[in-house]
């Protein structure tokens, strides 16, 4: 028997719709590419997302038509990005880190019609526009004084966004959303393709209002409509982790940094607009605790981080936890889940812990959301007990976990739905998952998995070391041992008898690294993430003492 309650399908401008209606006083600030703070509220938001999907529409934009943004956190984004989706067409993210090649790819493979870019990039796009074979029209997200330098980049085709939204001015009265099945696509994101060509997550309608409500919970991000939220997470980084509709949501005052995410600019953002909440990598955490450190400020306002995408490290939650009062919620995700699939909160069936109990349990990646369903399962796809010791790979599916990468001919699912993630992971008698590698990350010695993400943990909390990463490199006895890649404080110094003798004691004494190797930097992807693909290169012939 059918329910008899109303059919009305979960699409994200409602939330929008929503917040204009009931929040519409809020505000949302941005601090723009051009430099100035700018401020509006959801319902001017919401206006012009209106005016930038009849202008996209007058422009040929149609339903499922893609149209990528390569543009920063800023209210012009966030309001193309409902424009486009309110068209029922499919927002495109592009991360402007990716590598020249990579993007050129993926614009191509998922045939973006339109291009919205920030004018900090209209080299790069003026770069790739030539090898792009989809691409009509080119929309810079500024106003008609910057356009001089679409210009001078040789993009003198360039629409200015600002005039286009502006002339749809008389014709705002009456616009409706075009009306599509909450199952329509309207995003689009693609994995960073550590292995491989990045492949396309296909969002729809329907995950993501699902998601919105995941991490606005009170265990996940805790949001209300006295929630400030600095998102320095940026919206082509799997959805801005959802917190540009989970705002909207819950008619949180939302804050965004544009592209100026150093300690001292997010410091300022925290304190004049009285962030309550922020959510980012522990990159940026690092800059900001670095600055908070150098200066001797304190945080006033801020309450609590959430933090995933890496393995967050110790120091830095007991750092922000005990010397600054925030409190750190550790999340993990993925771009094929929307991307939050567990979040570190603690239960209130906890028996009671000690501080040391409670920071190890903080540490490890969390527990299911509602919507995410997980288990581990073994080498022959048995499942794994929730012990705290039994690791294997971690499965996940539900209504916000991808079943398809865009334009691929089989699912990405076994028969029962469940999505290999890649992670290898622990499950405690609690639920709270542990990420212990990447499955391609693993190191295996004498046919034992060794934890790099433990080590690295173990050795970034040396006092002398910035950034660490463990790696596997060949060894005839063992298949593989582990190289430990150190990245020292400026001016601090350090031996590999220091750094290994630093082990003793905290890891089985066959975990510890055989080596260690001292670097400048360490690589990173475009998202910010170690990348031990390209050590692994580095170091493939590497003999270890
Ligand atoms: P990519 O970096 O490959 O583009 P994502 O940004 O979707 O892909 O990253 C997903 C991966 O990031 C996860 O599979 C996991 O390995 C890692 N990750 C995310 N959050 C955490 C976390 N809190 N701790 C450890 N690893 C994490």
């Amino acid at each position: 028997m059918k329910g008899l309650m109303q059919d009305s399908p979960l699409i994200v401008t409602n939330i929008l719709d929503y917040a204009a209606k009931w929040h519409g006083e809020q505000v949302i600030v941005s601090r723009m590419v051009e430099g100035p703070i700018a401020r509006v509220t959801y319902k001017e938001i919401h206006e012009r997302a209106r005016l930038c999907a009849l202008a996209l529409q007058r422009l040929g934009v149609k339903e499922g038509d893609r149209v990528g943004t390569m543009a920063w956190n800023t209210s012009r984004h966030m309001e193309a990005w409902y424009g486009i989706m309110g068209l029922g067409a499919v927002c495109h993210t592009l991360n402007p880190r990716l590598f020249l090649a990579d993007l050129e790819y993926i614009v191509n493979h998922a045939e973006d019609n339109v291009l919205i870019f920030d004018m900090d990039l209209v080299e790069l796009i003026a770069k790739l526009a030539p090898k792009l074979h989809t691409v009509k029209t080119y929309i810079v997200l500024t106003e008609r004084g910057c356009m001089h330098k679409a210009e001078s980049a040789g993009l003198a085709g360039a629409l200015c966004y600002e005039d286009l939204v502006e002339a749809e001015r008389p014709r705002l009265h009456g616009f409706q959303w075009v009306r599509v099945d909450e199952t329509a696509a309207c995003g689009l994101c693609y994995t960073s393709g550590t292995t491989g060509r990045p492949k396309g997550v296909l969002y729809s309608h329907r995950a993501n209002y699902l998601h919105a409500f995941t991490v606005s919970m009170p265990d996940a991000s805790c949001m209300t409509s006295a929630t400030t939220v600095l998102a320095v997470v940026p919206a082509f980084h799997a959805n801005c982790w959802g917190l540009l509709f989970a705002c909207p949501l819950v008619g949180a005052k939302l804050v965004m940094p544009g592209p100026y995410l150093d300690g001292a600019s997010l410091y300022q953002l925290l304190e004049e607009e009285r962030c309550t909440l922020s959510a980012a990598v522990p990159t940026v955490f690092l800059g900001l605790l670095q600055y908070l450190r150098d200066t001797k400020q304190r945080l006033t306002h801020l309450k609590v981080i959430t933090i995933g995408g890496a393995a967050c490290p110790g120091l830095l939650m007991q750092a922000f936890q005990d010397e600054y009062g925030v409190e750190m919620r550790h999340m993990w995700g993925m771009t094929e889940l929307c991307p939050i699939g567990t979040i570190a909160g603690l239960k209130g069936t906890l028996p009671p812990l000690s501080k040391e109990e409670q920071l190890a349990l903080q540490l490890k990646q969390g527990r299911a959301t509602p919507f995410v369903d997980m288990r581990i399962i073994d080498d022959e796809g048995k499942e794994l007990p929730h012990d705290g010791k039994a690791y294997g790979e971690l499965q996940v599916r539900g209504p916000h976990v991808i079943q398809r990468y865009y334009r691929h001919e089989e699912d990405a699912v076994d028969a029962d739905k469940w999505f290999n993630t890649g992670d290898v992971a622990t499950l405690d008698p609690y639920g709270h998952m542990q990420i212990t590698d990447r499955s391609k990350d693993v190191i295996k010695s004498g046919g034992e998995w060794i934890s790099s993400i433990e080590v690295e943990n173990i050795a970034v909390s040396h006092p002398k070391v910035i950034e660490a990463a463990v790696i596997g490199i060949p060894d005839r006895k063992w298949t593989e041992r582990p190289l430990l890649v150190v990245v020292p404080k400026p001016g601090q110094q350090v031996s590999s008898d220091e750094l290994l003798g630093f082990f003793q004691g905290k890891i089985a004494k066959w975990w510890i690294p055989d080596d260690v190797v001292f670097v400048d930097e360490l690589p990173h992807t475009a998202t910010g993430k170690l990348s031990k693909l390209t050590l692994r290169k580095q170091f493939q012939s590497y003999v270890a003492k």
